[in-house]
């Protein structure tokens, strides 16, 4: 078992960073990957100690698994060069200050969280406040709406230009001949995602037609993100 159990089954790059604003309590060791997991704070042992990794026997052993009766064993495969042996001593001594305690099962406190634990949503928020995201305003309004949800995330696409109109199928699959700059029902323009959604004659009938229900005169707005920014 490669991957530790502790974050659950994120990618290793995720784990290592989420570990790295979190604080891990450290219980038996059972469920930390001894070279994965950033779980010395310092970085992977894999990248801190190459030469030892490589010369190691297992690489997907847990911490628990490389510790009998308080002595470390990292399972160096025989004649390894000089250089192994002298990073293993480094190893080996950042190692015997580790405490591991057997009364309790690890844990890991996420500090972003207010409970403490990780969760999708408090990992997000927390990236993009480290990050400088901003909140995206329109995608808001979109999810605040009462349409059902496959709808709700058919207009994110669109919002963030994601759906297959031909221009994006044709930059994702260069060996397909799709003619994008050719819109498909009016012959008048190019087949993007602006075009598709607003411009287009028919989805412009069709928008004035909605604006008339609605009492409503309809300008086209400039963008499709311009359509979520008014009221
Ligand atoms: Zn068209």
């Amino acid at each position: 078992m490669r991957q530790a159990k502790l974050l659950g089954n994120l990618s290793l790059p995720v784990r290592r960073s989420l570990i790295m604003v979190s604080t891990i309590k450290w219980g038996i060791g059972g469920r930390i990957s001894f070279w994965d997991d950033n779980w010395m704070r310092r970085g992977a042992l894999e990248e801190l100690f190459p030469q030892v990794y490589v010369a190691a026997r297992s690489k997907s052993k847990l911490v628990t698994e490389m510790i009998r009766e308080g002595i470390w064993d990292l399972r160096i495969r025989p004649r390894v060069n000089a250089n192994v042996g002298e990073e293993s001593q480094q190893l080996l001594s950042q190692l015997q200050m580790v405490q591991l305690n057997s009364d309790r099962e690890d844990a890991c406190i996420c500090h972003f969280d207010h409970y403490e634990k990780f969760t999708v949503c408090s990992a997000f928020q927390h990236l993009a406040v480290s990050d400088g995201v901003t909140k995206c305003e329109e995608a808001e309004a979109i999810w605040r709406s009462l349409a059902p949800t496959k709808v709700k995330f058919f207009t994110w696409l669109v919002l963030l230009e994601k759906v297959s109109v031909a221009k994006v199928l044709q930059r994702r699959r260069h060996d397909l001949y799709i003619s994008p700059s050719c819109c498909i029902i009016c012959h008048r323009g190019a087949e993007m995602v602006e075009h598709t959604f607003l411009r287009c004659v028919f989805v412009s009938d069709l928008w004035e037609r909605l604006a008339g229900e609605l009492d409503l005169r309809w300008v086209p707005p400039g963008s499709i993100k311009e359509v979520f920014e008014r009221d």
